[in-house]
C-alpha cells in the first residue's frame, strides 16, 4: 500500500493559546510558535496569506491552504471565529486558496461552531487528542476524556469534515504499551491522517516543574524512534497517513535552554521514516550470505532512507549483515520499498 500524501501548500497562521479553556501541563505555545498571544486581526491574517502567495514558487502548488494552528480555534467567541475565517474567505472566491484546516480540541465542538466552519469552507478539522487513556489525559490535564474524543470523531464526519488526529507519546503515565493501545483506538475511529508529536519538557510548563522535581521522565530519543516507528507502521498498515513525526523547529524553540528535557531532534520525522525504512529492506539484505563487500541498489529517492541520519543506516545495515556496503547505486528498475544487491 502507498502511504505516499499528495504535497500542497500549506499557510500556517498561528493563533497562541487563543480560546484554551486552560493550559495543559506540556503546552508552551509562545515558544513552540515564536508568536505572542494577542488575538490576530483579520489584517494580520490577510498580511500572512499575500506574504505567503507572493513567492511564484509556492503558487505553484495546489490545492493552496489556510491552516490555523496553536490554539483552541473552536473556542473563541462566535465572533472572532467569524472575523478570522472571514478575512480568508476573499482568498477562496478568487480561487487563491482551495480550502481551510484548524485545529481544536475534542470537547469543543458545538453545533454552532461546526455551522460556522462550514459555511466558511474548512475541510479538515485536527483534534489534539493526544492519548486515549483518561489517566494520561488527567495527569497532562487536558480536561477531557476519551470518549469526548470518540464523540468529536463521529460527528465530525457526520458533517463532511476531515479529521486529523494529533497524538503525543511520552506523556506522565503513558508508557509504550498504553501509547500503542491508543494508536488500536485511534485505527478504530479512521481519521484521514495523524500527526505525532512526542513530549518535550519545554521551559515554563507545569511540565518543566514535575520534571525539576524528578517526578516526570521524559522518553529517550531511541525509544521515541522505536514507538514512532511502530505507531507509524500501524497506523499507514490501516490506511492512516502520518503526515508530521516532531514539533517544527522554530527560532523561540531552539533558542538555548527553552527545551530543557526530552526527545527532541530537529530531524525526528526523518530518523523515524528511516527506520521504518529499513525495517522494510530488511528481508532483501538475509539473503546476502557470507558477502563481505557489496554494492546497494535502491530507488533514487529512497537513498537518503537507507543512509540515515549522519550514515546510521549504513552502520546499522552493515552490522547486521556483517558486510562492507562499497556504493549504493541509485537505481529505479528496484520496486520501491526494496534494496537489490552485488556481491563483489
Ligand atoms: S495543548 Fe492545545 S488546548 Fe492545551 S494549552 Fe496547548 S493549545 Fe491549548
Amino acid at each position: 500500500m502507498s502511504n505516499k500524501v499528495k504535497r500542497h501548500l500549506i499557510i500556517p497562521i498561528f493563533i497562541p493559546h487563543q480560546g484554551c479553556p486552560h493550559r495543559c501541563i506540556f503546552c508552551q505555545q509562545k515558544t513552540i510558535t515564536n508568536l505572542s498571544e494577542r488575538l490576530l486581526t483579520p489584517d494580520d491574517i490577510r498580511n500572512t496569506i499575500e506574504l505567503a502567495i507572493k513567492s511564484k514558487h509556492l503558487l505553484d502548488k495546489k490545492p493552496r491552504e489556510v491552516a490555523f494552528y496553536g490554539g483552541t480555534f473552536t473556542s473563541l467567541p462566535t465572533a472572532s471565529m467569524t472575523k478570522m475565517l472571514g478575512a480568508v474567505l476573499p482568498f477562496i472566491e478568487r480561487g487563491i486558496i482551495q480550502t481551510i484546516r484548524l485545529s481544536t480540541r475534542p470537547d469543543s465542538l458545538g453545533e454552532d461552531k461546526l455551522d460556522i466552519l462550514g459555511s466558511f469552507g474548512v475541510s479538515t478539522v485536527e483534534l489534539g487528542v493526544q492519548s486515549m487513556d483518561n489517566r494520561v489525559l488527567l495527569l497532562s490535564n487536558r480536561g477531557h476524556t476519551s470518549l469526548d474524543t470518540i464523540n468529536a470523531v463521529r460527528i465530525l464526519k457526520k458533517r463532511g469534515f476531515k479529521v486529523g488526529i494529533q497524538l503525543m507519546p511520552g506523556l506522565p503515565g503513558d508508557s509504550k504499551e498504553l501509547f500503542m493501545d491508543t494508536i488500536d483506538k485511534v485505527i478504530d475511529l479512521k481519521p484521514a491522517m495523524a500527526r505525532l508529536y512526542p513530549t518535550l519538557v519545554i521551559k515554563g510548563t507545569k511540565l518543566a516543574q514535575l520534571y525539576k522535581q524528578g517526578t516526570y521522565n521524559p522518553m529517550g530519543l531511541k525509544d521515541t524512534v522505536d514507538l514512532c516507528k511502530e505507531a507509524c507502521i500501524k497506523l499507514e498498515n490501516s490506511g492512516i497517513p502520518v503526515i508530521r513525526i516532531g514539533l517544527m523547529s522554530s527560532p523561540s524553540l531552539l533558542k538555548k535552554g527553552e527545551i530543557i528535557a526530552g526527545p527532541w531532534h530537529p530531524s525526528l520525522g526523518f530518523l523515524v521514516r528511516s527506520a521504518i525504512h529499513l525495517e522494510r529492506v530488511r528481508p532483501y539484505l538475509s539473503t546476502l550470505g557470507e558477502a563481505k563487500n557489496i554494492i546497494l541498489h535502491a530507488p533514487k529517492e529512497e537513498i537518503p532512507l537507507i543512509m540515515g541520519h549522519k550514515r546510521s543506516g549504513i552502520r546499522h545495515i552493515e552490522t547486521i549483515t556483517g558486510a562492507t556496503i562499497k556504493d549504493i547505486i541509485p537505481d529505479d528498475s528496484v520496486p520501491s520499498g526494496e534494496v537489490a544487491f552485488k556481491v563483489l
